[in-house]
């Protein structure tokens, strides 16, 4: 079957053609699919015999909702998606007062190991398709009844690890007769995979890179961050120059405070040495407690940010979104596992 949605308006209006279709038809079912039918009948512009045609060649599975949390606090909202494979994945809808953002997930797992993240405990099952990224972004709005404005790459999953997949995304969502997000708009982490920042670098798009540190110095990335080992921090940090060399774009440097681990008020004057001369920020985040990991929340978050400004490094707190649903990436999908292996074990 056709992935018809993962499709770009030529690449749809060049099927079309073979099926006989006017060229104007690519542009009708693009933007029917971007308005986020669940049924090749919905488009009722299409005659009835191009809809039959459709259903025999074309996907259309639009992901379920297996569990929903919504947030009493701040009305964040969670969702684990069953794809049509019976896989789960997470997007979270978070609420600012300059807009609605989703959180979306790339993968279904993750084979990067960061020691400290639930998402990649169970290693990586396989790649979202550009659909199935933007079927969060729909039915998130869809279901929530929300327009989301912004969106940020920073669910289960390493975007860098599935590139191609994840570019095709980025076009399909920006596009004028889509959803129309644009790239100021979007943001997107990374681990620090360099090949993946140098090819993003090349492209100059105007999104925002995030950079996931969490440590300015070899041993201790390395230790909780296997990717450490084959990129290590200062090659990420002649990429990250290189990067906004190339795009013009400040980057942001996520630093998730872990109890004893990376909280010192050494490793604060450490990245103010090594991020000298980039126009970069840092994000600190209060770490989400993980049952499988050893690590703890830092309490000197404060403290650290005080420090890194001493040095005229510009940091912000991020305010936790969610606190009372399972709202960190991957731990709904951890619950869920682990309460199906249990269900089978007793049985
Ligand atoms: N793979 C990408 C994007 C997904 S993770 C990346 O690594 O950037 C999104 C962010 O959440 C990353 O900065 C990641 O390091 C962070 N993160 C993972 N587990 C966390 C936890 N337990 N507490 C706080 N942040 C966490």
């Amino acid at each position: 079957m056709i992935d018809l949605k993962s499709m770009s308006i030529e690449e749809i209006t060049e099927l079309l053609r073979s099926f006989g279709e006017p060229a104007f038809r690519g542009k009708q079912v693009f933007t029917w699919l971007h308005k986020g039918v669940r049924s090749f009948d919905e488009m009722s512009n299409l005659s009835k015999s191009l809809r039959e045609k459709l259903k025999e060649t074309c996907l259309l599975t639009p992901p379920t909702v297996a569990r929903k949390q919504v947030s009493g606090q701040d009305g964040t909202i969670k969702y684990l998606w069953e794809l049509a494979d019976g896989n789960c994945i997470e997007s979270v809808l978070m609420r600012y007062h300059h807009g609605n953002t989703v959180c979306i997930s790339s993968q279904v797992g993750c084979r990067m190991g960061c020691a400290f993240c639930a998402s990649t405990v169970a290693g990586k099952v396989r790649d979202l398709t550009p659909a199935e990224m933007l079927d969060q972004v729909l039915f998130t709005q869809q279901d929530a009844g929300a327009e989301v404005s912004n969106i940020v790459l920073m669910g289960i999953g390493e975007p860098m690890d599935n590139l191609d997949n994840v570019l095709k995304f980025l076009e399909l969502v920006n596009h004028p007769d889509g959803m129309n997000i644009g790239m100021r708009h979007i943001s997107l982490s990374t681990c620090g995979v360099l090949p993946g920042i140098a090819r993003l670098g090349e492209l100059g798009l105007q999104l925002t890179l995030s950079v996931s540190l969490h440590a300015p110095d070899n041993a201790t990335r390395s230790r909780i961050m296997p990717v450490n080992r084959a990129y290590d921090v200062d090659a990420l940090f002649a990429a990250c120059h290189d990067y906004f060399q190339k795009t013009g774009r400040r980057i942001s440097f996520e630093y998730a405070m872990i109890d004893g681990v990376n909280d010192t008020d050494e490793k604060a004057d450490l990245i103010a040495k090594k991020i000298k001369g980039m126009p970069g920020h840092v994000n600190l985040i209060p770490l989400n407690d993980v049952v499988e990991s050893p690590f703890k929340p830092s309490h000197r978050i404060s403290a650290f940010q005080k420090r890194l400004e001493s040095h005229g490094v510009t940091a912000t707190v991020r305010r936790s979104l969610g606190g009372d649903i399972d709202a960190s990436c991957g731990q709904l999908r951890r619950k869920a596992m682990e309460e199906a292996q249990k269900g089978e074990d007793s049985q």
